[in-house]
């Protein structure tokens, strides 16, 4: 089993059901859940729009290799209603985004997966949900 980290964002629909929609279908498809972060209100990032985002943090556990769970993570956002993935680096309103920000200490630079998340350091809106799920595991760094 391998401790993995992912963010999690909603800003369209009944954002706090669809994030928990979503924790349900993680434990379902990919492993048992350790620990889950607050549910943060934030700004949208990288684009502009009325619509507020709900952010969270989980931390789970899964037998899943890194792409399985990537095939996982983005089956659940088509379950979920996400009809389009982000082109060319422009974001949009989306009824749930999931990214893997850490899958064990592994190092992925691949076309499709780079993991740790590359901007995961410059989202606060990660990085707060984040450290608080780290915060009892002190030999973490980030
Ligand atoms: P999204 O931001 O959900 O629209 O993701 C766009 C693309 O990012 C997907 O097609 C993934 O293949 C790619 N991607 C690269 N690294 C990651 C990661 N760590 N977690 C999730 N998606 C990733």
């Amino acid at each position: 089993m391998t401790d993995i980290y992912l963010g999690l964002g909603s800003n369209l629909g009944d954002r706090h059901t669809v994030l928990l929609s979503a924790i349900e279908l993680l434990i379902a498809q990919v492993g048992p859940l350790v620990a889950a972060s607050s549910f943060i209100e934030t700004e949208p990032w990288g684009f502009e729009s009325e619509h507020r985002f709900m952010n969270a943090v989980v931390h789970m556990r899964t037998e899943l290799s890194p792409h399985e769970l990537l095939t996982a993570t983005q089956a659940i956002e088509r379950q979920l209603g996400r009809t389009s993935k982000s082109q060319g680096g422009r974001y949009a309103d989306r009824p749930i985004d999931i990214d893997i920000l850490l899958y064990g200490d592994e190092k992925i630079d691949e076309p499709d997966l780079v993991v740790p998340h590359p901007l995961m350091h410059e989202r606060d809106f990660v990085m707060r949900p984040l450290k608080e799920v780290l915060r009892c595991k002190k030999d973490h760094t980030i």
